[in-house]
């Protein structure tokens, strides 16, 4: 086969530039999966004055089917009426093309987990929609094959998008997926693309959570999302990795003074 020329790299993601360039790092935060209103309360109250976004998960992509949550669709009517009294956009995790529909009224933000890092047919869908999406990196994903997903994800036109980086699979052992710094700094050397540290997936472990979303942020990271819980070891899903609402706020102040520092 006689190839035509050297094809551009990643065209549509060299065009991108950010809409609007931040000043300090965007805050995401909120549980792995809302539980009840009791909780949500709790939640609003302590990360509201702290975050820009708010997340939660109303449904669950488990590992086995057996121990998934199913639709919550009443929570997330809920979580969507405190977001918005609160002057907050509410993220939601899209699985599948046919939820977008019904979860569109509630949703401010969409997030593409990683699992569905390379559905293409749903980031082609999402890169039509106009809303910001935040893309998970596959924790199997090399750094072209994160910058194809982002191709497909910016084919549709939305120019309000977000990377996420939260881990790779790798050999180690004392964390559940191993964050990697060198692509947060590698993506804000070659591209103008924003990228967000998820410490939380990216390490699975509580007492790293801190440090490693610092690390992200001094590499250049443009904002983090955090899991954090009213009582953390007792979360539903993902308890080995939530902080309390105290280590959530010292991270967030900490987050703003790292930011402000690697960027004058
Ligand atoms: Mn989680």
């Amino acid at each position: 086969m006689t190839r035509l020329g050297p094809e551009p790299d990643y065209p549509l993601v060299q065009l991108y530039q950010e809409q609007q360039p931040r000043t300090s790092p965007l805050i995401i935060a909120g549980p792995c999966s809302w539980e009840s209103e009791y909780q949500m309360d709790t939640v609003f109250q302590s990360i509201v004055p702290f975050v820009d976004f708010v997340r939660g998960g109303v449904f669950r992509a488990g590992t086995y089917p057996s121990r998934e949550f199913g639709w919550k669709l009443a929570l997330l009517r809920e979580v969507h009426k405190r977001a918005i009294s609160a002057g907050k956009k509410n993220v939601v995790d899209v699985l599948d093309i046919r939820d977008i529909e019904t979860i569109d009224p509630y949703t401010e933000v969409y997030q593409v987990g990683m699992r569905q890092a390379q559905h293409y047919a749903l980031l082609r869908e999402l890169g039509g929609q106009r809303k910001p999406v935040i893309l998970k990196r596959g924790s199997w994903m090399t750094y072209d094959e994160t910058m194809g997903a982002m191709e497909h994800l910016l084919s549709g036109g939305n120019q309000n998008v977000f990377l996420c980086e939260r881990g790779s699979v790798s050999h180690l052992d004392h964390v559940r997926w191993e964050l990697s710094i060198s692509t947060i700094a590698k993506v804000k050397r070659a591209t103008n693309l924003p990228i967000i540290v998820d410490a939380s997936h990216g390490s699975g472990v509580a007492d790293l959570v801190s440090s490693l979303a610092l690390a992200g942020i001094a590499a250049g990271a443009d904002g983090l999302l955090v899991e954090c819980h009213p009582d953390p070891r007792n979360s539903l899903s993902d308890a080995a990795q939530a902080l309390s609402f105290d280590e959530f706020h010292s991270l967030a102040l900490k987050a703003k003074e790292i930011y402000a520092l690697v960027r004058d």
